[in-house]
């Protein structure tokens, strides 16, 4: 007997999106499924096309009529907006997988929207950047009842590893938390790394020691050297893009407002900066 094969859309084709739907398109053998794309700007999806032979959906009514959608937005507000633009085209039994790196409570939100329609939904923010997206090596943190439904997708773009992080929304509330200490990381090593230079110690030299010793971090280890020293501030993670994950943790999760958390400092830094230099730098810039 022949199975009919399942039909995926990806919605958003930006640096996550576009490495996310090549990963899908590169297993559709593992899923037996066939990948579209949707991207706001057309030509996009074009060059996606022509680059691992996804088919160029030009609608989001087209989108729609599809068993799994894949989201990868910079917000919540623009799921929800697709979403309900979609609305009255989707299939019933349809699974919604929302890699956008969202809001708990909007994702709620989102979530009950859908089931009225009979979709099934899951947040699945992830952690990698624009090159784990690109080699399918991202970590995915995914939240909501039917994880076993939406698994097999996942599995194609987030080999490193997955974690069921509980009810809808649980996801992008653990992603919010992991970017937050990301920046918080980022800020203090920044500030490290000039009192030392102030005090004549070349940076590099100062991370060549810190980095086998127990002050390290990702951030020591990785983005300092190859952003920040080399000043090349382009890891592909907007600066705006952070300081939503940032406020999404404070705000959405209620972290208490004392002088001593240090998640509302690394807010305020990032305020700072983005005040300074936009929301469309690279975050490194902080
Ligand atoms: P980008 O800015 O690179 O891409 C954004 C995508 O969303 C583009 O496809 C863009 O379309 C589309 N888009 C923007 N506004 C709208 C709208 N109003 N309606 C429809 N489509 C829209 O963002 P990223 O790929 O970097 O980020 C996407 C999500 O992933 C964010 O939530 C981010 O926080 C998260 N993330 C990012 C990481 C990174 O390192 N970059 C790492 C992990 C998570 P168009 O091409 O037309 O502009």
């Amino acid at each position: 007997m022949t199975t009919t094969p399942c039909t995926v859309c990806c919605i958003g084709l930006g640096a996550m999106g576009w490495g996310i739907a090549a990963n899908l398109a590169l297993r559709k053998a593992h899923i037996d499924s066939h990948i579209a794309v949707w991207n706001r700007t057309q030509s996009k999806a074009q060059e996606h096309a022509a680059a691992y032979g996804t088919h160029v959906v030009e609608t989001l009514t087209a989108a729609a009529d599809t068993d799994v959608i894949v989201t990868c937005l910079p917000t919540s507000a623009e799921v929800t907006s697709v979403a309900h633009e979609m609305a009255p085209h989707l299939r019933r039994g349809a699974l919604w997988i929302d890699c956008t790196s969202g809001d708990p409570q909007a994702t709620r939100d989102i979530c009950a929207f859908l089931a009225q329609k009979g979709v099934d939904f899951v947040d699945s923010p992830v952690s990698g950047g624009p090159q784990g997206a690109l080699s399918g090596a991202l970590t995915a943190m995914v939240g909501g009842s039917v994880f076993n439904r939406a698994q097999p997708f996942i599995a194609c773009f987030a080999r490193k590893k997955i974690v069921h992080c509980g009810g809808v929304g649980s996801g992008h509330a653990v992603k919010a938390m992991n970017n937050s200490l990301n920046a918080a990381h980022l800020i203090v090593a920044g500030e490290a790394l000039l009192a030392l230079a102030e005090f004549g110690v070349d940076p590099a030299v100062a991370l060549d020691a810190i980095n086998a010793s127990s002050g390290r971090s990702l951030q020591t280890e990785v983005r300092m050297p190859t952003e920040v020293l080399t000043r090349k501030f382009d890891y592909g993670f907007k600066l705006g893009l952070m300081l939503k994950d940032v406020n999404t943790a404070i705000l959405g999760l209620g972290v208490p407002e004392t002088d001593t958390s240090l998640l509302r400092l690394t807010q305020n830094v990032l305020e700072a900066s983005v005040n300074e230099h936009g929301v469309d730098v690279d975050y490194t810039t902080v």
